[in-house]
C-alpha cells in the first residue's frame, strides 16, 4: 500500500485546495501527485497513467496556480482530439478555476464561425480546442493573441502526434511561442514511444513520468469475451442488455452506419439507446452525450470518437460489439468505465475473423480476457 498523499504538499494556492476538496478531490491522484510540482516548478511534462486515473486536473490544477498569480492573456492552449473532449476539459477547467472566476472558450468543430469568433472576444485565460479548427482560425486571420501564452498541453498527445493531426498542429505551433518561453505538457494513457514524433513539438529536457507499465487497462475492470458467428450479434447485444437492464452501458461499432442500424434495431425492441458519431451533427452529438451521461437514456452506441477520455463517471459496461484493428483502442474504449478507482466491466464479441486480432490485444494490455460466464445456460448451448 503507498503512503497517502495530500494536496497540501503540491506547492498549491490555499483557494486551489479549498477548490478541489470541494469538487470531492479528498487526496490526489499518483500521477497528480508527482506532476503537478513539477510543472508548477516550470518543467516540460512527459507523463502517462492509466485511464481514469485524473490526468485533466493533473495539468488544469498546476496552471490555474501559476494562472491566479498573473491573470494576463491567453494563458494556456489545451488540444485534444475530439470535441467533446474539448468541452469536458473545458468543464473541468472551470470547475476547479471557479473561485478565480477563469474564463474558459473551447474552439471546436461544427461550430457556427462567428459565435466562435464572439466567444473568444470574451479574453479567456484558457482555450481549449480540436486542432483543425483552432489551425483554421489562426490561418484564416482570426485574432487570437497567443504570442504570450505560457502552456500548450496535449491531451491524448500520441493521438495527437500522430499523422492525422500532423499538419494542423504544425501550424498552431508557429503562432505560439518558442518552446524556450513556454512550457509544453504531453497526457496519454498510451504514450507513444515513436522519439521522432516528439521532436517535432520540441520539449526543453522533460520530466517523464510512467505510472506503472505503458499500455495497462486497471485492475477493477473485468475483462470478458463472447465467442459467436458474426450473424448472431444483434441477439447477444440485445440478449446481454436486457440481462443488464438499468445499467449504463457504452458499445462500441466501427462505423457510422452500422451504429445508426443497431441502433434502430435496439429502440424497435424497446431499449432506449443513443448514438455518437462523426456524421452526426455537432448539436446532436452533444445533445446525446448529455442524455446519455444524465442516465435519461442507459446505452449509448458509438464508434471510436468516444473512445478516448471521455469521463463519464457512472458506466459499468462497455461492449465491443466489433473490436477496433488497433489494441490501443481497445484500451481507451474499455477505459470509459472502471474510472477513478471504481469498478467495470468489458465484454467483446469474438468471431472467428477476430481472434488475431485479439490475441495482439491480449499481448499488449499483458491479460488474457475471460470467458463470459452466464446462469442463463439455454441462451448459449
Ligand atoms: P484520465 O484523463 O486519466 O482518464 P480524468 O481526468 O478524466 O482521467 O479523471 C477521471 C475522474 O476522476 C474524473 O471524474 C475526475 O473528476 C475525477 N478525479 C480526478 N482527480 C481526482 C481526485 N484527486 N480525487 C477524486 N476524483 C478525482
Ligand atoms: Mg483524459
Amino acid at each position: 500500500m503507498e503512503g497517502e498523499k495530500f494536496f497540501e504538499s503540491l506547492g498549491l494556492a490555499p483557494w486551489l485546495i479549498r477548490s478541489c476538496k470541494q469538487l470531492n478531490f479528498k487526496n490526489p491522484s499518483n500521477i497528480q501527485y508527482n506532476t503537478i510540482p513539477e510543472i508548477i516548478n516550470g518543467r516540460d511534462i512527459i507523463a502517462s497513467a492509466k485511464t481514469g486515473s485524473g490526468k485533466t486536473a493533473s495539468f488544469a490544477i498546476p496552471i490555474l496556480n501559476l494562472l491566479s498569480e498573473d491573470p494576463y492573456g491567453v494563458f494556456a492552449v489545451v488540444l485534444t482530439p475530439t470535441r467533446e473532449l474539448a468541452v469536458q476539459i473545458a468543464e473541468q477547467f472551470s470547475a476547479i478555476g471557479a473561485p478565480m472566476n477563469v474564463q474558459v472558450s473551447t474552439v471546436i468543430g461544427g461550430i457556427d464561425t462567428v459565435k466562435q469568433a464572439l466567444i473568444l472576444d470574451k479574453r479567456p485565460h484558457i482555450i481549449v480546442a480540436t486542432p483543425g479548427r483552432l489551425a483554421s482560425h489562426l490561418t484564416n486571420g482570426l485574432k487570437i493573441a497567443l504570442k504570450f501564452c505560457k502552456f500548450l498541453v496535449l491531451d491524448e498527445a500520441d493521438r495527437l502526434l500522430g499523422e492525422d493531426f500532423e499538419l494542423e498542429i504544425a501550424s498552431i505551433l508557429e503562432y505560439l511561442p518558442p518552446p524556450t518561453q513556454r512550457q509544453t505538457l504531453l497526457f496519454s494513457a498510451t504514450m507513444t514511444n515513436n522519439l521522432k514524433k516528439l521532436e517535432s513539438i520540441s520539449l526543453n529536457s522533460p520530466f517523464i513520468f510512467e505510472d506503472n507499465s505503458k499500455y495497462d487497462t486497471v485492475d477493477t475492470l473485468k475483462q470478458e469475451y463472447i465467442y459467436m458467428p458474426a450473424q448472431a450479434k444483434d441477439c447477444y447485444l440485445v440478449y446481454l442488455l436486457k440481462k443488464h437492464i438499468g445499467q449504463s452501458v457504452i458499445v462500441f461499432i466501427n462505423n457510422c452506419y452500422s451504429v445508426e442500424a443497431v441502433k434502430g434495431m435496439l429502440n424497435k425492441l424497446d431499449i432506449p439507446a443513443v448514438s455518437l458519431h462523426s456524421f452526426l451533427d455537432q448539436k446532436a452529438r452533444l445533445s446525446a452525450l448529455k442524455v446519455f451521461k444524465s442516465g435519461k437514456v442507459k446505452v449509448l452506441i458509438a464508434t471510436d470518437v468516444a473512445s478516448r477520455g471521455l469521463d463519464i463517471p457512472d458506466v459499468e459496461m462497455v461492449i465491443n460489439y466489433k473490436l477496433s484493428n488497433s489494441s490501443k483502442d481497445y484500451i481507451h474504449r474499455v477505459g470509459r468505465t472502471a474510472r477513478f478507482g471504481k469498478s467495470g466491466r468489458a465484454i467483446s464479441f469474438i468471431t472467428p475473423h477476430d481472434v488475431q486480432l485479439i490475441k495482439n490485444i491480449e499481448l499488449v494490455i499483458k491479460k488474457e480476457l475471460e470467458l463470459y460466464k452466464t446462469d442463463d445456460d439455454e441462451v448459449f448451448r
